[in-house]
């Protein structure tokens, strides 16, 4: 440790972006209090522990970064500078050994995030780090620039501390702790806010009540989605709502931007990605005898239940002819009424606009105040590309941070974290 003197930090929520910067912070130091609103930390984390805990992905570098889209350079060099083999050394240094999943996601082998999360909360009790549950930043104090209100079970407390990290997440899963509410108050401090959006989210679609009730809960297997011309691969699950899965979740952007547009969105399912359309024709020319149309198509495409019920609610009836038939499997239409709402969002788009921060994730015109993790203007699909740029985030604010005391403070500066 530095012999400067140690300052007192503030970092405000307590998620993996705000328990990773309070790990950095802390190991160069410094008092680190983290603030959570909720009785316990993590919650959403915990959650996300709940389908294996995908932590990152395996993938090259080169095609990994790509996943942030072409308008987040920031984030992409924030990753590339806290690569996937980064954050598998730390999980696995915290005892959760890491294993690659067939589909090329990195998960810990416990399948969960519990025994990850006591270890590691264990280790910021070594360090000394607080953590202040039913804590809820409602503001900035009138007098100090630094200042921060609390509200609490006690009533509102305040606190002055000499550098603040926000870490207050996104806004999707509400009832686990991260709703937003800091946008309104960012706002008000001319702090520019992008409004956040569902991502990673399902989409709605008006089926009607037989499709509903018959197929609710059922996967659409092997499939490919379109729309605004983008298309990806995967599955779709049936909702009351609509559909949702890791092939929706991924087209998302394009279908928020359709739907933004003013144009109706389409979603065009092909049923039968790997066949073409001719050799579906083809097929759909032999003589269908006395059998019903129906077992003629399952015989003929071997398309599931729920997939040959989906080609007659794209429209009234099914295309007369093997060919128009065929083009149906190819491209079923669906008119999207809108995205699913924030409830069960796996993420969010919107958030802190980059143009608010300094390369260090300071805020501009805020010095010593940092943000990080989800609550900043990203977006990502699911793979584990969300926890990998909000632990990236969370390093660079929390580098960015210790920079600036040991500039502005005279404490002890970076310490890189390994
Ligand atoms: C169902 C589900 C599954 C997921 N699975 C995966 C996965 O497998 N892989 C992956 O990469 N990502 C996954 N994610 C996404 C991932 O969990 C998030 O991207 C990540 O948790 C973001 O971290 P964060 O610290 O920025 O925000 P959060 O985890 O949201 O943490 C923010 C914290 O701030 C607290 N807070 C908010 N407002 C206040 C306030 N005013 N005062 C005090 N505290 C406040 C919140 O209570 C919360 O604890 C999943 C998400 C969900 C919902």
């Amino acid at each position: 440790m530095s012999a400067a003197a140690p300052r007192d930090v503030a970092v405000i929520g307590a998620g993996p972006a705000g328990l990773y910067a309070a790990e950095i912070i802390a190991n160069a130091g410094h008092r680190v209090t983290v603030y959570e609103r909720m009785p316990s930390p993590a919650r959403k984390f915990l959650l996300a522990g709940r389908g294996g805990l995908n932590l990152t992905h395996s993938e090259p570098l080169e095609s990994f970064l790509t996943r942030y889209g072409t308008d987040a350079e920031n984030v992409r060099a924030m990753v590339e500078s806290f690569p996937p083999a980064t954050l598998i050394e730390w999980a696995n240094g915290l005892g959760a050994d890491t294993f690659i999943g067939s589909s090329g996601r990195v998960f810990p082998r416990a399948m969960k995030a519990s025994p990850l999360l006591r270890a590691w909360l264990r280790r910021l009790g070594e360090l000394g780090v607080a953590i202040k549950t039913r804590h809820r930043w409602t503001g900035f104090t009138p007098e100090r620039e630094r200042g921060l209100l609390f509200e609490t079970p006690e009533g509102t407390v305040t606190a002055t501390p000499d550098a603040t990290l926000f870490a207050l997440g996104g806004a999707s899963w509400p009832k686990l702790g991260s709703d937003a509410d800091w946008a309104g108050t960012f706002s008000a401090a001319g702090i520019p806010v992008t409004p956040l959006a569902p991502a990673n989210c399902g989409v709605r679609i008006a089926w009607s009540e037989i499709f509903k009730s018959r197929f609710e809960g059922a996967a659409l297997k092997r499939i490919a989605l379109t729309c605004a011309g983008a298309t990806t691969r995967g599955e779709a699950i049936v909702t009351s709502a609509g559909l949702e899965g890791g092939a929706i979740y991924a087209l998302i952007p394009h279908i928020r931007s359709a739907l933004h547009s003013g144009t109706s969105a389409t979603l065009a399912i092909d049923l039968k990605p790997d066949m073409d359309q001719s050799v579906l024709a083809e097929r759909l020319a032999k003589p269908r005898g006395k059998e019903t149309l129906t077992n003629f198509l399952r015989k003929a495409t071997h398309l599931d239940p729920v997939a040959l019920a989906l080609l007659r609610e794209a429209g009234t009836s099914l295309p007369a002819g093997s060919e128009a038939l065929a083009a149906r499997i190819k491209s079923v239409p669906l008119s999207v009424a809108g995205l699913a709402g924030m409830e069960r969002a796996i993420s969010t788009a919107g958030g802190i606009d980059w143009a608010a921060l300094d390369r260090d994730m300071m805020i501009k015109g805020h010095p010593g105040v940092f943000a990080a993790g989800e609550m900043l203007d990203w977006e990502a699909p699911t793979g584990g590309y969300l926890l990998q740029a909000t632990f990236a985030t969370a390093t660079r604010a929390a580098n960015g941070l210790l920079a600036w005391l040991a500039r502005e403070r005279g404490g002890p500066g970076l310490n890189s974290l390994s």
